[in-house]
């Protein structure tokens, strides 16, 4: 039985070793998160924001203290009950060697050509491909060497509102791009903060600027909290 919305999560204490050994890398992590609202993961390398995205991603279940998704405890909750509530954009954009249309779709049969325009023009990364030659038939190269950091960033965002997922889960890139395509993100991004539901690690002011909620780690602590006005 899946869970049919996201209505809100709740991490009550949490505290978290890889492979149950070594130093906790969360420590006593606790926050709420509504539908609809925005939060931020902020600190340094190292503090733990990735750690808390994999948990959410399943990919670790052996945390302790509450993680509680819609009052549940996330490890009951089978991960093919929950995982079409989430959508994932890594910090390393991962490009597969076939057309624009493919990555964002991955070839989800349900996602359909339109669905697929539909997603880019909403990260506004719709212009720049159909500039491409054979636009959304584009072929990319290894790793999407045939376009711009940026311009990958931007398909990795259309892959994750195509996907359709409720909460966005967006791990920012630091990597550098250039200042149009910088413009075309910062758009995207405030378009997805407008409208959904996100956790957000955030390197950029504006994402950080747009947060109901900012969460200051440190070697797997909360040492603030706040919004912008407030920290
Ligand atoms: P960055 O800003 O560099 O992305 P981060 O805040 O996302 O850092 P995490 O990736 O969550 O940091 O890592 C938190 C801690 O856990 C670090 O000390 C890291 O070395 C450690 N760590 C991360 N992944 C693993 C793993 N698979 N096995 C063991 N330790 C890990
Ligand atoms: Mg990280």
């Amino acid at each position: 039985h899946k869970l049919a919305n996201f209505e809100t999560l709740e991490f009550k204490n949490v505290r978290f070793q890889y492979g149950g050994v070594g130093p906790y890398v969360l420590d006593d992590v606790s926050f709420t998160l509504n539908k609809g609202e925005q939060l931020a993961l902020v600190g340094t390398t190292g503090s733990g924001k990735s750690t808390i995205i994999r948990i959410m991603s399943k990919t670790y279940m052996d945390y302790e203290g509450s993680i509680l998704l819609n009052g549940i405890e996330l490890s009951s909750i089978p991960k093919d009950a929950m995982l079409h509530l989430f959508s994932l954009m890594q910090q390393d954009v991962f490009l597969f060697e076939q057309n624009i249309h493919f990555n964002i779709s991955l070839g989800a049969d349900e996602i359909s050509d339109d669905a697929v325009v539909d997603a880019a023009q909403y990260v506004y990364a719709h212009d720049f491909i159909l500039g491409l030659p054979g636009q959304y038939q584009f072929e990319l190269k290894n790793s999407g060497s045939n376009l711009s950091a940026g311009q990958a960033q931007l398909i990795s965002f259309a892959r994750s509102v195509a996907q359709g997922g409720q909460v966005m889960m967006l791990d920012e890139a630091t990597s550098s791009v250039d200042s149009v395509t910088e413009n075309l993100i910062q758009k995207a991004i405030g378009r997805l903060f407008a409208e959904k539901t996100v956790i957000a690690i955030a390197h950029r002011l504006s994402t950080i600027r747009h947060s109901d909620q900012i969460l200051v780690l440190n070697q797997g602590k909360i040492v603030e909290r706040g919004n912008h006005q407030e920290l």
